[in-house]
């Protein structure tokens, strides 16, 4: 090659016998491949030095393990937040030109897809004439894209449905999901999928027929055709997926219905004119709130990534976690609905795991559930039967404590009574080593209460997984009031290990979700008590984009469960929130929720999967000796009842210092409650009405008392304007260690 191109940094260039030339990926700076602006202009630049001295063939490749190309750097994307719909659509055909010139060039390419290989990465490999993906367990093909309120920009809604179909890419870039390599065989996304050891070898020679035979011409040829869809099947698609796409966004997510609306569209015209459609599309989308609110998640995952529970990672990679305690030999006490959920992360995740229940019959029933859902394969929607027999091999079960002794990490989850709790803890103490840490998935028990029943309390926790933990991605990492540093990273980094979402938070009653979620689940009962309809109350709440109601929450958590939380929270915090008579009452009269198949509604069946049959018509009786004045009140201020109590508690969480900053709480209400990522957070919403706007709506709810007084720091914002929650670095804090 020419001289030159030893200069780039971000491209590693080879020449292989044959008048092959490879190039391998490696960005610098970055713990995975991204395209960022160097990457783009060296590229660029290689091309032109390629056309000078054409190669037979091209292959790329990634120099990073377990990293092809993982998109677009973000800071890219976020210089498009103050661009025009123009300039966007203009960078939209700066990089689709960039990447055709893969396709154009005289020689044929094939991309060799070792790693995770998302969006813009996907893109430039569709833009190479042959792809040969790995069985590497870290290789991954999507276009995530509509996951940040975008659609693919660079050719992915062009090229895809032709190369896969309409369908099977509408699916693919509507859901955001990825596949893995033999996936991606099967789908026809890739032309090959081999061992990683073999890849090289398998794309030369893919590379050497296409050159003797010329057929990537007829292949490219091909990519140039619409993609004619016969009317049923173009009807079918719109129709069919359409229906699913908004069962799956409920209109509150734009971007799976415009890449539904662009591949379909897309297909039937000239590959420029489709091209067009997508670059409109994307600027469309670009330009939306919910765009911007996705990535803000987007950039709250990535820091949650580098944190280590005390201060952010310069990189999070493994080096940065070499100092912590990593658990490999992991015990889960209790078979109940948590303790399965945890022991099937376990699994799933691949460690060899010890499950103790007491009652031999709860551990029988608990062990196909667990393999059902730690061998649940997304992509099929079905239990892969090959895998549930494999992770046999990693449960191990016993109704003694003792099977337990050479853990290193135990998660107790026992019934929720503190002395039983503590009695256990006491007896897990007992058997395992002085190094073992130890963690409570409690749900309202202090950890300083809990900690009083063991001799070392460093390395004791709360690791407070969520309902259900297939679903639920966050844990709280609560410390005690003697709780070490080393104790946190080290469960921060197991929680992690487990593909979690951790957040460390204070011990203090509710910890940091239970807590929020109190203030929204008390209004539905006040709202109830003043004549509000059941299922208007349900409805407001699922249109604002929570997954189920109030009153529907209330029944799956069991209102026993909510009565004996509210107890605890009404300690904490009944200054301004009492505990309602109504959900006692609801008790007493035995309607627990699912669990009996009565509670606010009445269910088809009993037990954690009830389906609801219809509003519970006795409801009515119960309530009446607790009726408040009856008041008309629209969807708007039922709206705002439920869900600025939840902020002002949340201000007031951030006050007594519970989490390190407001972001915590945003991925937090997201991860345990499902509350809506397009609104970014009970405080991102906040921010989006902005601090005076919420005075003014509080100011209307005066006549319901200290609860919808606005706290000092609302009034703080209100007159500096600054936002609840900006993303920023944490600041670090020095590392006690044991
Ligand atoms: P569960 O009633 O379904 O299961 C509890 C299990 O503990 C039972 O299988 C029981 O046999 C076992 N057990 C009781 N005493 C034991 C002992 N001495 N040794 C070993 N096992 C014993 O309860 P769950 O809903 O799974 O809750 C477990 C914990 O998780 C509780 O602390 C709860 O507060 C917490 N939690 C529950 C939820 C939820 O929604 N259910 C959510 C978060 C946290």
């Amino acid at each position: 090659m020419p001289q030159p191109v030893a200069t780039f940094s971000t491209l590693v260039i080879e020449q292989l016998a044959g008048g092959i030339t490879a190039i391998g990926i490696n960005i610098p700076d970055h713990t995975q491949n991204v395209m960022n602006q160097r990457f783009i202009d060296e590229l660029s630049q290689l091309f032109v030095l390629l056309r000078q001295n054409p190669p037979r063939g091209l292959l790329v490749e990634s120099r990073r393990e377990g990293s092809f190309l993982a998109g677009a750097d973000i800071h890219r994307i976020d210089a498009i937040w103050t661009q025009s719909p123009a300039q966007i659509m203009e960078l939209c055909d700066k990089g689709r030109n960039l990447l055709g010139l893969f396709s154009s060039s005289s020689w044929p390419s094939v991309a060799i897809i070792d790693g995770v290989c998302l969006g813009g990465g996907l893109e430039l490999a569709l833009a190479c004439d042959l792809r040969v993906a790995t069985e590497n367990q870290k290789t991954v093909l999507g276009l995530p894209e509509v996951k940040l309120g975008l659609i693919p920009g660079w050719g992915g809604t062009v090229r895809l449905p032709r190369l896969i179909g309409p369908g099977p890419a509408i699916e693919l870039i509507a859901s955001g999901e990825s596949v893995t390599g033999d996936q991606a065989r099967v789908l026809g996304l890739v032309d090959a999928c081999v061992s990683s050891s073999s890849a090289r070898a398998s794309a030369l020679q893919l590379l050497e027929q296409s050159i003797a035979t010329e057929s990537f011409r007829q292949r490219r040829h091909d990519q140039q055709q619409p993609r004619l869809l016969e009317k049923p099947e173009h009807d079918f698609l719109l129709a069919t997926m359409g229906a699913v796409i908004a069962g799956r966004t409920k209109g509150n997510y734009p971007a799976p219905m415009a890449a539904l609306e662009t591949v379909v569209q897309g297909s039937a015209k000239s590959v420029h004119d489709a091209a067009l459609l997508e670059s409109k599309a994307f600027a469309r989308l670009a330009k939306t709130p919910v765009a911007k609110q996705l990535v803000r998640v987007y950039r709250l995952s990535e820091r949650n990534r580098k944190d280590g529970g005390l201060c952010d990672l310069p990189k999070a990679s493994s080096e940065d976690f070499a100092a912590v305690q990593r658990f490999d030999k992991p015990s889960v006490v209790g078979a109940g609905i948590m303790g399965a959920g945890i022991t099937s992360r376990h699994l799933r995740s691949g460690f060899i795991t010890n499950l103790v229940d007491i009652d031999a019959d709860a551990l029988q029933k608990s062990i196909p559930v667990i393999l059902e859902e730690a061998a649940w394969d997304r992509y099929h929607q079905k239990t892969n039967q090959k895998k549930a027999s494999e992770l046999t091999g990693l449960l191990m079960s016993s109704t003694q404590l003792s099977a337990i002794s050479v853990s290193d990490i135990v998660v107790e989850s026992v019934t929720e009574r503190t002395d039983l709790k503590q009695k256990v803890l006491a007896g897990i103490e007992a058997v395992v080593s002085s190094s073992t840490v130890i963690c409570t998935n409690t749900s309202t028990n202090p950890i300083a209460t809990l900690a009083a029943a063991l001799s070392i309390p460093a390395r004791f926790c709360g690791m407070h997984f969520f309902n259900p933990v297939r679903r639920m991605s966050l844990v709280e990492v609560i410390r005690g009031p003697d709780t070490s540093d080393s104790t946190v990273a080290a469960v921060v980094l197991h929680a992690k290990r487990l593909k979690k979402v951790p957040v460390v938070v204070q011990d203090s009653p509710g910890f940091l979700v239970n807590r929020v979620l109190t203030p929204y689940l008390h209004e539905s009962v006040e709202l109830l008590r003043e004549g509000v309809d059941l299922e208007s109350i349900d409805r407001v709440s699922r249109r604002f984009g929570m997954p189920l109601g109030p009153l529907e929450l209330y029944d799956m958590v069991g209102l026993d469960t909510a009565f004996y939380a509210g107890l605890v929270m009404a300690n904490a915090i009944g200054d301004r929130i009492d505990a309602s008579p109504v959900i006692p009452a609801l008790v007493k009269a035995g309607w627990l929720g699912r669990k009996t198949g009565c509670g606010f509604y009445k269910y088809k069946s009993t037990g954690h999967d009830a389906k609801i049959a219809s509003v519970n018509e006795k409801l009515g009786t119960v309530i009446e000796p607790y009726r408040l004045p009856e008041r008309q009140i629209t969807d708007n201020e039922i709206c705002d009842r439920l869900f600025l109590p939840m902020l002002l508690e949340s201000l007031l969480v951030l006050d007594e210092g519970i989490v390190r900053d407001g972001c915590d709480i945003d991925l937090a209400v997201i991860h345990a409650l499902g509350f809506p990522a397009f609104r970014g957070g009970v405080l991102a919403w906040g921010d989006s009405l902005g601090a005076t706007e919420v005075v003014r709506r509080l100011d209307e709810f005066k006549y319901l008392g200290p609860r919808m007084i606005a706290p000092a720091r609302l009034l703080t914002h209100a007159e500096s304007g600054l936002p609840f929650a900006a993303v920023g670095e944490r600041v670090p804090v020095q590392q006690k260690n044991v």
